[in-house]
């Protein structure tokens, strides 16, 4: 039996053809289901590029057409993001954070109508489309308490009567460009200490998932209005990748932050770069757990299913190597699998399911792609391995994007082997067995990505070793805890090809502002540093 409970889909007669189930969701946020949406906002509405079709993962069916940025309307976002910033960082930071705490109590009267949003346009269960919208709430309170606290420095002068200032100014335009997987939280982060830090944002999200950015900019510019602060203070422009190039390029963007795939995320960097402008990478990651003998695999094996499983391998963290120690090997593997026999595929909507669809119909290509390369090589397939039978799920079910999560032991634990190396965003888990730590370390670490690793223990050595120098080399390194699911507290982010990025809390925020150091001279001479001499007026 499949869960297909809550499955409302009856049309109503007034609408172009939208089924309850969607028209409650895109009403309960004020998103009009009878025309074409506007995908631009700039402090007014607007929209005539190329046409969006935004696709339930779920079911096929179409949500909603939204006109994106033209190139003309691309340009006037910039112009109006600059004209914002120039009015926005004067204002004080404390001022600003009182912003954000409007923000935050606005987007939590909407957590849930914007949770079921991000469940119903990108495929995510309802629990993990919530979650994403507190993760932006939580990030708003932190950036309004941050407000208070982008403090610069004091450094000691070596020159009597001197001193040196750090001190952090508003950066200027700070671009989001974000994936489809985290509709509404990464552009949360981004907007958050951007904002805190005296910035216009301008996002751009995801081509497939518009809704999440019309909805949510609603939301934010709603409070800039009754605040009297421009709307382009956080602007958006929907479209796909020539627009994503067009705000890359452009020398009105001081900063890009940047979250997708490593390929574009290559080719952004060295645009950026090139014209020396400041660029932040979140790309992906391929992220391992290592089971020792000594865990605690009551704990183990559920963090492993639901890193590999949730989301349906669709999150930057998601688990995608698992190396066993060879004393528990098999007993995880039961245990592993008797937990994906207990997965069904559902609408992510119902509270029940835990397995939703695959973004678009070119993951499941993907996922197929990556288990026929899988067999090439001669690797067991424990379970899954295949598209879920459409006749068997049903209408409207068969009209979605649904997989079997697979469990791989492929022949060889060679990370030099594409099946290794790779990072195949589907609920794909590839299996090695070892036998000492150090070996299992050199294999997490064998890999080009660097996002997320975790380590199950008891041991206080192993974890020494594992969080030490000779460690994991990843941004995130857990101990008895999955690779997915971060708190927004600690700086988020990966190493080598993950981008080097860090988002969200620590010291994220740094990146944000511009520094400048500045030497102030309170007496009546003027040496100079370093003892260095030069004649004044009166020697020369
Ligand atoms: P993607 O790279 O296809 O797209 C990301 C964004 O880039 C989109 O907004 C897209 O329109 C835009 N884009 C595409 N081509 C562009 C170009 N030439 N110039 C400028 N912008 C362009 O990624 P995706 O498929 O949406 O997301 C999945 C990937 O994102 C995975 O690899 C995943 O690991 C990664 N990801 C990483 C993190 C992280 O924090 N490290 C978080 C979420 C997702």
């Amino acid at each position: 039996m499949l869960a297909r409970r809550c499955l409302s889909f009856s049309r109503p007669a007034h609408a172009r053809s939208l089924s309850t189930r969607a028209s409650a969701i895109l009403s309960a946020l004020d998103i009009p289901i009878d025309k074409e949406l506007a995908g631009v906002y700039h402090g007014e509405w607007t929209g005539s590029g190329d046409l969006l079709e935004s696709k339930c993962p779920t079911t096929g069916e179409v949500l909603a057409r939204v006109r994106s940025a033209s190139p003309e309307e691309l340009h006037a976002a910039l112009h109006k993001s600059r004209e914002a910033y120039q009015v926005f960082r004067s204002i004080p930071a404390p001022k600003r954070g009182e912003i954000l705490r409007q923000i935050r109590v606005a987007l939590a009267s909407k957590r849930d109508e914007l949770g079921a949003l991000v469940s119903l346009e990108m495929g995510k269960i309802r629990t993990e489309g919530v979650g994403e919208v507190q993760e932006f709430v939580d990030i708003a309170d932190y950036a309004v308490g941050l407000s208070r606290m982008m403090n610069g420095r004091l450094v000691a002068s070596e020159r009597p009567g001197h001193s040196i200032l750090e001190v952090p100014n508003p950066l200027g335009v700070v671009a989001v460009l974000s994936a489809f997987n985290f509709p509404v939280a990464v552009y949360g982060w981004n907007l958050a200490l951007s904002l805190a830090a005296g910035n216009a944002t301008l996002w751009k999200p995801s081509p497939s998932t518009p809704l999440c950015g019309i909805a949510v900019t609603k939301i934010v510019s709603g409070v800039l209005e009754r605040n009297g602060v421009p709307g382009a203070v956080a602007g958006l422009v929907t479209g796909d990748k020539d627009v994503g190039a067009g705000i890359v390029e452009s020398q009105d963007v001081d900063m890009v932050s940047f979250t997708g795939s490593e390929a574009v995320g290559r080719h952004v960097g060295k645009v950026v770069q090139s014209r020396f402008g400041k660029v932040l990478l979140e790309l992906g990651g391929n992220n391992a757990v290592i089971v020792m003998p000594d865990a605690d695999l009551s704990l183990a094996v559920p963090a492993v299913f639901f890193g590999a499983v949730g989301t349906a391998g669709q999150r930057c963290t998601s688990t995608r190597r698992l190396f066993l120690h060879r004393a528990i090997a098999p007993e995880f593997l039961s245990r592993l699998r008797a937990l994906y026999a207990s997965l069904l595929p559902g609408d992510p909507l119902a509270p029940s399911t835990l397995l939703g669809p695959l973004h678009t119909r070119a993951a499941v290509g993907v996922y197929s792609d990556a288990v026929a390369r899988l067999q090439t090589v001669g690797a067991e397939i424990l379970t899954g391995g295949a598209r879920y039978d459409g006749a068997a799920l049903g209408s409207p079910l068969d009209g979605g994007n649904f997989v079997q999560p697979t469990i791989a032991v492929p022949p060889t634990v060679d990370m030099g082997d594409a099946v290794w190396r790779t990072e195949t965003f589907a609920p794909v888990l590839c299996v090695g067995v070892f036998d000492a730590l150090e070996e299992a370390i050199a294999w997490n670490n064998g890999v080009p990505q660097g996002l997320s690793s975790s380590l199950w223990t008891r041991d206080l050595r192993n974890v020494g070793k594992w969080i030490g120098p000779a460690g994991s080399d990843a941004g995130i390194v857990n101990v008895n805890v999955g690779t997915s699911g971060a708190e927004i507290g600690a700086a988020f982010g990966g190493n080598k090809t993950t981008g080097w990025g860090r988002e969200s809390g620590g010291d994220a925020w740094k990146q944000y502002v511009r520094w400048s150091a500045c030497t102030i001279n309170f007496s009546d001479e003027a040496p100079l540093a370093q003892g260095v001499q030069f004649p004044s007026e009166s020697t020369a």
